[in-house]
């Protein structure tokens, strides 16, 4: 591999991945994180700001201490240079900012000292992202003029502290506190003894920006128990001072719908971002879970010979958004246009299929009462006789509408104008939080969705509740051992996320 500064070939990016919430990851980082070929990123930067990569990328995560998988220091830097050195644009890749906390210096060093270029990107750190996320005022005209960010606890082996407790004690502003869940009781202590009021109001906020955030609030004289008492783990910060009183019962964040719940996604890539933007809008992290993959049909050859005789059709029958798109590429890699639909009328199963044609500025002239192929089926019925059709659908779709058209004496032709298949491999973080009972829904928006989770996961998805997006898919599930907690009324991805919101209310 040749090396290309401009492309950052053989450069190291320190990237900040941000507090956690996916969206809070810069620009600069996504571009990054999308031209990388080896990433390392540790257990604080959420997995999920990893889709921003390339598939071909090298993904190392460098474990944490809990985990039992963990680098050192000098590991990591090492991998670092290596993966440089011989021309990988390498991401490292910490939560919040890099700067922050993260021993991002020590690998500054380094790097320089190897003669390799490097790139600090900045995230927004943790104990800041507490204002926006809880409302606490970090800064505030009446009561906090400044704001320190304090280690509360430092590096292993450090010969001296450089923390002075008198100074901290009289510091104008509000203190926060990174790393202090072990020693909450002593730094909390060495504040008092040095003169800071007992009373003064302290947050806790642990997994700050993500759905399990939790703040607990207490004071200076509390913080050591309650640390102990309620089993609070790292990550947290703690925010020290008069501003913590200002942050309401409910911040905005901890008041939208899906607050604290985590939703597995699961489909191709493509089909479920409409679902996952939803649902983080409404306050829930989404986990993803591909579980079908779509490519290109094994045989062009039936949906060619189709597209040169589109003229003989009366009607265009589309089942999903993923076949209008292939079924459009086609038509204009063979140098077509939408003008070559001139004569057919155009029929799709439901409203996500009619927003696709829309894209390519085409109007469904029937979209059916309830979206399914059998409803498709009934409202065409009076239409087919003497009719031809073309049916553009995936490889393992369903045979339905064929024969009932069929059997309204319509002449039927179909085409597999794209693959779907399931894929093979389960993903390990998603497998985990499944085991352990961290995710609460799990979307199911087909059939061969169904199919393919309960082949990649098994009994370990009993732990959280099924959002079936149809009857269909919900008797899918019923024969996989499965039941649905909750199905929707109207078959699309509004339909499947007002049936969480109402089955969530009914069980609160
Ligand atoms: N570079 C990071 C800090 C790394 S030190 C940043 O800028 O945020 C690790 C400490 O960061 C944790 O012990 C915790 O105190 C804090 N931290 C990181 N992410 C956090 C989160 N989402 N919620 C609460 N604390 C977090």
């Amino acid at each position: 591999m040749t090396s290309n500064p401009s492309l950052g070939k053989g450069t190291v990016y320190l990237v900040g991945a941000g507090p956690g919430a996916p969206g809070l990851i810069t620009l600069r980082a996504v571009e990054c994180l999308a031209r990388a070929d080896l990433v390392l990123y540790d257990y604080l930067a959420n997995p999920v700001v990893l889709e921003h990569a390339s598939p071909s990328a090298e993904l190392v995560c460098l474990g944490h201490h809990s985990s039992g998988r963990f680098l050192s220091p000098d590991e990591i830097t090492a991998r670092m240079v290596e993966g440089a050195q011989s021309g990988k644009t390498v991401v490292r890749l910490k939560g919040g900012d890099p700067s922050v906390f993260g021993r991002g210096v020590d690998e500054i060093e380094a790097l320089r000292g190897a003669g390799i270029p490097f790139e600090i990107v900045p995230g927004i750190t943790a104990g800041l992202a507490v204002a926006a996320y809880c409302e606490i005022p970090v800064t505030h005209h009446d009561d906090a003029s400044a704001v320190a960010l304090i280690a509360g606890q430092e590096r292993v082996g450090k010969a001296s502290s450089c923390l002075d407790y008198g100074v901290l004690a009289e510091f104008p502003g509000t203190l926060i506190f990174y790393m202090g869940v072990r020693k909450a009781a002593e730094w909390s202590r060495a504040l008092i003894e040095h003169g800071k009021p007992a009373e003064t109001p302290v947050a806790v906020v642990q997994w700050c920006t993500r759905a399990r955030q939790q703040m607990v609030r207490c004071s200076l004289a509390t913080v050591g128990e309650v640390v102990e008492r309620q089993g609070l783990r790292p990550p947290a910060v703690f925010v020290v001072g008069k501003v913590v009183d200002r942050a309401p019962q409910l911040s905005w964040f901890a008041d939208r719908p899906l607050y604290a719940t985590r939703v597995l996604v699961a489909g191709s890539p493509g089909t479920s971002e409409k679902l996952r933007d939803r649902l983080a809008a409404l306050g829930a992290e989404v986990v993803a879970q591909a579980a079908i993959r779509i490519a290109d049909p094994p045989d062009w050859g039936p949906v060619d010979a189709a597209l040169d005789r589109l003229d003989q059709y009366d009607w265009l029958v589309f089942s999903s958004a993923n076949g209008v798109d292939y079924f459009f590429q086609r038509l204009f890699d063979r140098g077509g246009d939408a003008r070559r639909l001139e004569r057919a009328k155009l029929a799709v199963v439901g409203s996500s299929t009619a927003e696709r044609l829309a894209q390519y500025h085409l109007h469904a002239d029937v979209v059916p009462e309830r979206f399914n192929a059998e409803s498709l089926a009934e409202s065409l019925a009076s239409e087919a006789a003497g009719k031809r059709f073309l049916l553009a659908r995936a490889s393992r779709g369903r045979q339905v509408l064929a024969d009932a058209l069929g059997r309204a004496g319509a002449e039927v032709d179909q085409i597999v104008v794209y693959k779907s298949e399931d894929v093979e491999d389960a993903d390990p973080d998603v497998s985990a939080a499944l085991s352990s009972g961290e995710i609460h829904w799990i979307t199911v928006t087909s059939p061969a969705v169904a199919r393919s989770l309960v082949r990649l996961h098994g009994d370990a998805l009993r732990r959280a509740r099924f959002a079936s997006i149809s009857p269909l898919t919900t008797a899918a599930l019923a024969e996989l051992g499965f039941a649905a907690a909750a199905e929707a009324s109207e078959y699309t991805v509004d339909g499947l996320v007002d049936a969480m919101l109402r089955a969530g209310h009914a069980d609160g």
